[in-house]
């Protein structure tokens, strides 16, 4: 956008930026927590929305774990979260190859690159997933001893998904590369994002795999996660949203941000605790889209709503 974003930085500002929303959609790393540490006055902040009669909705690319493992997180942190109340990319994938590609449970299969929560959301939907955490996929790959390729490929597959494998190795892109080299097969992929911080550094993202996948099979995959509309679409139709009431909320300019101002949802805010500065947040540039709102931290709001 080109107008500048509103620093909030008093009460006023604060209770005009809650008044303005039904709805705010979170990230979760970097906004709520930073990996396993809860950010101050999360839990506050979201107690105050439920107080006010808001919706909360949790947003995260992160695909490694299901929706009921992202319940136990929140949970472990005091905070009462439904599974329904959160979308993963993986979860946003497994409804993208039940309502997009429109796989028939019992019949189709889906061959997973990736960790536990992508399967786990495909069974939850009726799908049988192949690869994915199969320890027999850890094996160093030997193409005359390879359990994927010694009966032929399944025949019942009909997409690949592609997501983050902490795990990643050669055998397991060189069966997935088989399956990406039928043409009857989707090709699906989590999320864009080329790397990801932690703790200071800088780590490969989703992106960085699944576009090793893509440069071996020449082919693009459709992505599911932020910023990509296929994720908003689900959301919004879930629950019966009117974008222009909703907020999202998160920590990074070309995914979160360019979510909620692609998707034309009422307004973005931008916070600063995670991978984003103040700098950034201002500059107006090509390659990301400015925040409507920005504070340095979730907990501020609150704080200042408190005063
Ligand atoms: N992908 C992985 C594997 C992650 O661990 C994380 C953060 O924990 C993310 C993506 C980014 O998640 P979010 O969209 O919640 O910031
Ligand atoms: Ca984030």
């Amino acid at each position: 956008g080109t107008v500048t974003p509103i620093k909030i930085t008093n009460k006023e500002i604060a209770n005009d930026f809650l008044n303005r929303y039904d709805t705010f959609l979170f990230d979760c790393d970097g906004v709520l927590w930073l990996g396993n540490h809860l950010l101050p006055y999360t839990k506050e902040f979201l107690d105050t929305l439920t107080k006010l009669g808001k919706q909360a909705i949790f947003v995260t690319n992160n695909s490694t774990k299901s929706r009921l493992q992202y319940t136990k997180k929140f949970a472990s942190f005091g905070v009462t979260v439904k599974e329904e109340q959160i979308f993963t990319s993986g979860y946003a994938s497994a409804i993208y190859v039940r309502d997009f590609l429109k796989l028939q449970p019992g019949k189709d299969k889906v061959w997973v690159f990736g960790e536990s929560g992508i399967a786990d959301e495909l069974s939850k939907m009726g799908y049988e997933s192949l690869g994915g955490v199969d320890p027999r996929l850890e094996t160093e790959f030997d193409a005359t001893t390879s359990p994927f390729l010694i009966n032929g490929l399944d025949e019942s597959v009909t997409a690949v998904i592609a997501g983050l494998d902490h795990n990643i190795n050669y055998h397991k892109l060189a069966i997935t590369l088989q399956y990406l080299q039928q043409e009857k097969v989707h090709f699906v992929g989590t999320n864009v994002d080329s790397t990801f911080p932690q703790k200071g550094f800088t780590f490969p993202g989703a992106g960085s795999m699944v576009e090793s996948l893509a440069f071996s099979s020449g082919r693009r995959p459709a992505y599911c996660g932020k910023p990509n509309m296929n994720m908003l679409n689900t959301i919004v139709s879930a629950f019966n949203l009117d974008k222009s009431k909703c907020c999202m909320v998160g920590d990074r300019l070309n995914t979160d941000m360019k979510f909620g101002v692609e998707g034309k949802l009422g307004g973005t805010l931008l916070v600063l605790s995670g991978i984003e500065t103040e700098e950034r947040a201002l500059e107006i540039s090509e390659e990301h889209v400015n925040p409507k709102f920005f504070a340095e931290k979730l907990g501020d709001i609150y704080e200042l709503y408190k005063q």
